[in-house]
């Protein structure tokens, strides 16, 4: 079983520091702690939902919400040129945290056609 509260959980709930970029009543974005690229965000419901295959059709709006919430974090962060949103998904996906989270990649430069871990 998984330990409630999850890390992530923490981070929404500000009982463990993160470098937060944005934050509403829903939504919470901040930086990687490992980033892999010069712009490197994370962007997670408050709300626990495991990850986008534990998805209930009642998430549709907020998933929606976090979605077009992605380019403005980018643009802001300094990924002024485009992004990728990666959306690790379980065991095979890579998923480390099991909390759902879009990871926000990008940096002045073309990440490239693969961007491994
Ligand atoms: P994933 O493999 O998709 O589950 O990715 C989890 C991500 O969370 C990794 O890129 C980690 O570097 C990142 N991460 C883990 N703990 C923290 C933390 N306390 N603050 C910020 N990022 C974190
Ligand atoms: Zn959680």
């Amino acid at each position: 079983m998984e330990q409630q509260p999850c890390i992530f959980c923490k981070i929404a709930q500000g009982d463990i520091p993160a470098k937060k970029v944005y934050e509403d009543e829903e939504v919470v974005a901040f930086h990687d702690i490992h980033p892999i690229a010069p712009v490197h965000l994370l962007l997670i419901p408050k709300k626990h939902i495991p990850s986008l295959a534990k998805i209930h059709e009642a998430d549709a709006p907020l998933l929606g919400k976090m979605m077009a919430l992605t380019g403005k974090l980018a643009y802001d962060a300094g990924a002024t040129h485009g992004f990728r949103l990666i959306v690790n998904t379980g065991t095979v996906g890579g998923q480390e945290v099991a909390h759902l989270h879009y990871h926000i990649i990008g940096g002045p430069e073309p990440l490239g056609r693969m961007l491994g871990k």
